[in-house]
């Protein structure tokens, strides 16, 4: 049988991996483009921040592997309803933002039982996707799609990832010291591009994009074009 033309015999609808350290702009970018492409969203960050916030609920230390894996195993009733995030059906979508979970996040997501474990829902997720699906993590390009369609690595200075993360901050009330907003992503920076299983850094065949100093409307308007470009034989069966 033949493949009905411009679907090229795919049965999985195109992926869109978007990695980078915290700060560089990944979750707007990530927003913008699934909704230009009218792609779903999946933020795989807010993912371990629910497991971070279930653990602690549930009294498992974060560096606790088999209190972990009971957790998991168990089910952890996450779902997305856009760009809320139900943890047993309680939005949790401010929650999982604090500072104290944000290190959590940061703790659990080194621990390889949990990495494990959360790779096939990952990867479910990016294929019920009826159109097309933008991931958002650390580790989308280099391990969980490797053969994503597009793959982009955002990054930026370490001063301009914290000068958004402090404003992002503000516009939700949260007065931190810059300092003190720095250090923790520094924190995080080392946590993730040093952990032993799935470090942070660029796949191979990555596009790479410094936005500093960029408008993040800008990088939306980039992401969006290469995006195209690649995915256009997806959709027209031209080579
Ligand atoms: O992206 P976000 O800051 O919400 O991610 C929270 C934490 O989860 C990160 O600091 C990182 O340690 C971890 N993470 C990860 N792999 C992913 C996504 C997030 O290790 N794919």
């Amino acid at each position: 049988m033949r493949a009905a033309p411009g679907y090229l015999a795919r049965v999985t609808a195109p992926i869109v991996a978007i990695d980078g350290p915290a700060g560089a702009g990944k979750s707007t970018v990530a927003r913008q483009l699934a909704r230009r492409l009218g792609f779903t969203i999946i933020d795989t960050g807010a993912i371990y921040r629910s497991v971070a916030l279930a653990a602690q609920r549930a009294g498992v230390s974060w560096d606790d592997d088999p209190g972990l894996a009971r957790l998991l195993d168990a089910g952890l009733g996450l779902t997305f309803r856009g760009e809320r995030v139900l943890l047993r059906g309680e939005d949790v979508t401010e929650a999982i933002r604090t500072p104290e979970i944000s290190r959590g996040a940061s703790v659990v997501s080194a621990r390889p039982v949990v990495r494990q474990k959360l790779l096939q829902l990952q990867r479910d997720l990016g294929r019920a996707a009826p159109r097309g699906a933008v991931l958002e993590g650390r580790d989308i390009g280099t391990v969980v799609f490797p053969d994503a369609d597009v793959k982009f690595f955002l990054t930026a200075s370490d001063e301009a990832r914290a000068q958004r993360r402090h404003a992002e901050l503000a516009e939700k009330g949260l007065s931190v010291p810059l300092p003190e907003v720095l250090a923790d992503q520094r924190r995080r920076d080392k946590d993730d591009t040093e952990r032993a299983i799935a470090p942070l850094r660029a796949a191979a065949d990555a596009v790479v994009v410094d936005t500093t100093g960029f408008d993040l409307e800008q990088v939306v308007e980039r992401c969006f074009r290469e995006a195209s470009q690649r995915l256009k034989h997806l959709i027209s069966g031209q080579p």
